[in-house]
């Protein structure tokens, strides 16, 4: 049996290991609508293969969110990004996600550049 640990502390089980969520994935919840899976057990994820994909998809993310303040899960899910994604622009401190509501808030303007003025290295 494999089993995924909420953050909530909802545990799940799972008969194959190939149903079974990975850490950080966004699962549904059955107390609080989805979750982040934070632990697994079962068999040890070692060389899980996360998609090659992600960051640029992740880009493309970031990319749709520039110049928006708000926008929900399901207008997200829509536009073909996952909920995976979503869990890791969270996590990177982009975005203010309420899973249960299905809002998601962008916490500061997303801009172009990286970099603002008032960093001076020197080149
Ligand atoms: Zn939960």
């Amino acid at each position: 049996m494999f089993t995924a640990t909420l953050i909530c502390g909802t545990v799940l089980s799972y008969e194959a290991r190939t149903f079974r969520p990975d850490p950080g994935d966004v699962v549904p919840c059955r107390h609080h609508g989805y979750c982040a899976v934070q632990q697994a057990s079962g068999s040890v994820a070692g060389g899980a293969s996360r998609p090659r994909a992600a960051r640029r998809a992740h880009g493309e993310l970031l990319d749709w969110l520039r110049g928006q303040s708000e926008t929900t899960v399901h207008a997200l899910l829509r536009r073909g990004f996952t909920l995976r994604m979503v869990a890791e622009a969270e996590r990177d401190g982009v975005l203010d996600v309420d899973l249960p509501v299905g809002r998601v808030a962008v916490r500061r303007p997303i801009e172009a550049a990286p970099r603002g003025p008032g960093d001076d290295d020197v080149c």
